[in-house]
């Protein structure tokens, strides 16, 4: 994104390599000593740093500035803040009245979060918004590409065809426009996810979906024995998910599945997988489940900014509609 205000270096710093005063040799040894990531570089203390890998304590703490500064570690004023969030764009999902529920649709800069139980709706509201985001700005759109993570093999291009086609659209210009990632594991998904960003900062990438975000993290992390481990991945995974939506000012969309809640009986009786990790992390939270035949009923959950409330929308041959 442009007109970003950097303390340090004023280009863009996306992995370790991008730092001040990198050489090869040096990212060995950085590397060798645990130091991997711009994160491991932004919490590092500059004095350890130097000892270990010897460099200067001047060159080690410009390496650990940049890094924050690229994180956005520091504080920013509230005019900035404002003046970036002036940026937000929105996608509509294809019912008006869910876009209503989200504040006007699928917002740039934040993580929008689907989780439902099976064909409460998920993928095809993924599916919809990948031609959405696609359409001219007069008609809604973003003019924007879309990258779409599939771990589910749920991914069908005969369904944007379809989606496109009903609403007028040349579908085989939308199909060229969305990079489709088969993830095969939670390491491949982070991988492709990370992918993303070499693809958002050349293309103009505004949608990024990963429908499932939890699936394999669920299934490679049974029992409780892992799950801190699991949390701890899913944490670094929804993080780098943050960065990306903020770096290239595009809406991330992930699905999520629930797990029944065995001790509930009033309320909601079922939660999704990820539990608090995801929770704080994705702004938006949309809980969908069925209704009779094609209607669904999505309810935005824990919103920073909007109010609670519940809405209809249907699903049908061309799509989400209300
Ligand atoms: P999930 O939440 O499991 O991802 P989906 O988003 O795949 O669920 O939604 C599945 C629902 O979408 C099914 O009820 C199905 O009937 C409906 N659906 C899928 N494709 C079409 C279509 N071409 N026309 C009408 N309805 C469809
Ligand atoms: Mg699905």
């Amino acid at each position: 994104m442009e007109g970003e205000d950097e303390t340090e270096s004023g280009a863009e710093i996306e992995s370790i390599e991008d730092l001040p005063s990198m050489g090869p040799s040096t990212i060995k040894k950085l590397s060798e000593a645990g130091y991997k990531t711009l994160e491991d570089m932004a919490v590092a203390s500059p004095v350890l740093l130097s000892g270990e890998i010897g460099l200067s304590e001047d060159i080690a703490g410009k390496m650990v500035r940049s890094a924050r500064a690229a994180l956005k570690m520091g504080f920013q004023t509230a005019e900035e803040v404002l003046r970036k969030r002036d940026l937000v764009e929105r996608i509509p999902t294809g019912s008006k009245r869910l876009d209503d529920l989200l504040g006007g649709g699928i917002e740039t800069q934040s993580i929008t979060e689907l989780y439902g139980e099976f064909a409460s709706g998920k993928t095809q509201i993924a599916h919809h918004a990948a031609v959405m985001v696609q359409l001219p700005r007069e008609e809604g759109g973003l003019e924007g590409k879309v990258v779409y993570i599939d771990t589910e093999h749920t991914f069908r291009p005969e369904r944007i065809i379809q989606i496109a086609e009903n609403m007028g659209k040349d579908a085989s210009r939308i199909l060229r426009d969305i990079s489709v990632g088969n993830a095969k594991s939670s390491d491949h998904q982070v991988e492709l996810a990370k992918k993303a960003g070499g693809i958002a900062k050349d293309g103009n990438i505004r949608l990024l979906i990963i429908d499932s975000l939890t699936s394999f993290f669920r299934s490679e992390y049974a029992g409780r024995s892992l799950l801190a481990e699991r949390q701890q991945k899913l944490n670094r995974h929804v993080h780098d998910l943050q960065k990306l939506a903020d770096l290239h000012n595009l809406a991330v969309l992930v699905t999520n599945q629930v797990l029944a809640k065995v001790d509930v009986i009033i309320g909601d009786q079922v939660a999704p997988v990820g539990g608090n990790i995801i929770a704080h992390q994705c702004t938006h939270r949309v809980f969908l489940r069925k209704a009779k035949g094609n209607k669904r009923i999505a309810r935005l959950v824990d919103s920073p900014y909007l109010p609670e409330g519940e809405t209809v929308f249907s699903i049908g041959e061309g799509g989400i509609g209300d």
